[in-house]
């Protein structure tokens, strides 16, 4: 079945959906009867049988609208409606994006693999597995390019593999594969100094986290290694034990912070004529919800986060999406004020870290939002893994008689509150000798 002989199936699927006063013997065989008689089943066999069937006939529709999709986009449809591709076009019938944008993958490449299509026209092959073999030749494609022959054996070499993740797997490895076979060439790149091969790919997950993958060249790779690596130092604990943190979640916090460098650098592209910065929309009104622009909502506890932070901004808005407050400049701690705290704290103060001064956000002790001023004796410069740690992790900090900070450890309450601590010479990540 081609995308282009679609007829007879369409005819036997709405002749099979089609309600008809049948004769009695097969009135239920027809697909709609089924669905508004079914009968119980109980018995491993006719229930395997009925997976096995519902599995068929998912992985034939999914062909059948990813064959379909590529259609209209060759009779151009999408356009004459205003939509940029056949993907928009699915998407508008209520199909997911993503799962849109593969039917649409897998269709446009179907023509040129001839043996996964009829494959998948036997619904055998899933629209997931399918589309993983589409994207595991176009990567061998894009470093070694394939012919007809050459492609149609390597089709076959993927289809054995059993799950997609496999599939991209032994894509993977073909493709190195071949490259070493090449003959050298001095004009050419080799595969792994390649930047036209770099992809990066960001997400917001169903659950609000952002999740990334990226793939790039190995110079690129050297200098995103070099920038994190002495960020992923472990850094003990205040009593002096051992950084409880895994390596990939010192590596992620080192993320974070290369990014907040970043943004705190003047010398970046503007987007819209400023220099983007991390917004909270706060709604005027009560009960709405605080948002981030690119990530959604947002807890109170961030928020409040969010709020302390100088270099993060707020905008207020009313029941209409509309600024009405842009953040009262008093809530901002002056260049004078965080200079007094650079001198006072060196750096994060709580003990243990010493997090460089350009690193650290400045915590108002006492909220701004509870009459706390923006003051030398109310401000404390903490890192954000150390200002995360106030605002959610039930570590406090107070101004001492010494009127340096003080850090109470996290506590239950009843229990008997943990000797308070001063920042303290074992200080990690910082150029000054010793704490301030
Ligand atoms: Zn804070
Ligand atoms: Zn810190």
């Amino acid at each position: 079945m081609d995308a282009t002989h679609l007829d007879t199936f369409i005819d036997a699927l709405i002749d099979e959906l089609t309600p008809v006063p049948a004769p009695e013997d097969d009135a239920d065989r027809r697909l709609c009867h089924l669905l508004d008689s079914p009968r119980r089943v109980l018995d491993e066999q006719p229930l395997l049988a009925v997976l096995v069937a519902a599995v068929t006939a998912r992985n034939l529709l999914d062909h059948v609208i990813a064959q379909a999709v590529a259609a209209t986009e060759r009779m151009g449809i999408p356009a004459r409606k205003q939509l940029r591709s056949g993907a928009d076009l699915l998407t508008s019938l209520g199909v997911a994006p993503g799962a849109a944008h593969r039917a649409a993958r897998v269709g446009r490449a179907a023509h040129t693999l001839p043996a996964l299509t009829r494959a998948q026209r036997l619904g055998g092959v899933g629209i997931e597995f399918a589309d993983a073999v589409g994207k595991g030749i176009t990567h061998i494609d894009n470093r070694v390019p394939l012919s007809e022959e050459d492609r149609a054996k390597v089709v076959t070499k993927l289809m054995i593999q059993t799950t997609p993740a496999q599939v991209a797997e032994k894509a993977r490895a073909m493709a190195i594969d071949k490259a070493g076979a090449q003959p050298e060439d001095d004009q050419s790149v080799p595969v792994a100094e390649n930047s036209d091969l770099n992809e990066m790919t960001v997400v917001v997950t169903e659950e609000g986290r952002v999740a990334a993958t990226f793939d790039v060249d190995a110079l690129t790779g050297e200098e995103l290694l070099t920038a994190l690596d002495p960020l992923c130092r472990p850094i003990p604990l205040p009593d002096g034990s051992p950084d409880p943190r895994p390596v990939g979640k010192r590596r992620a916090d080192a993320l974070g912070q290369l990014v907040r460098t970043y943004l705190s650098h003047s010398h970046r592209p503007m987007s819209g004529g400023v220099l983007p910065h991390v917004s909270l929309i706060r709604p005027a009104a009560a009960g709405f919800v605080d948002t981030l622009g690119f990530t959604g909502p947002v807890s109170a506890v961030t928020a409040d986060l969010i709020t302390c932070d100088s270099t993060l901004g707020t905008v207020i808005v009313d029941g209409n999406g509309a600024p009405l407050d842009v953040g009262r400049s008093e809530r901002l701690f002056t260049p004078a004020i965080r200079k007094g705290l650079a001198v006072r704290d060196g750096g994060c103060a709580h003990p243990g870290c010493g997090r460089p001064v350009s690193w650290c956000d400045a915590h108002h002790i006492i909220p701004w939002g509870s009459d706390g001023t923006t003051s030398i004796d109310n401000g404390v410069l903490l890192c954000r893994r150390h200002h995360t740690a106030i605002h959610h992790g039930g570590w406090q900090v107070y101004l001492g008689p010494d009127r340096h900070p003080w850090f109470i450890p996290p506590h239950k309450p009843g229990e008997a509150e943990p000797a308070h601590l001063r920042s303290h010479a074992r200080r990690t990540m910082t150029d000054l000798p010793t704490a301030a």
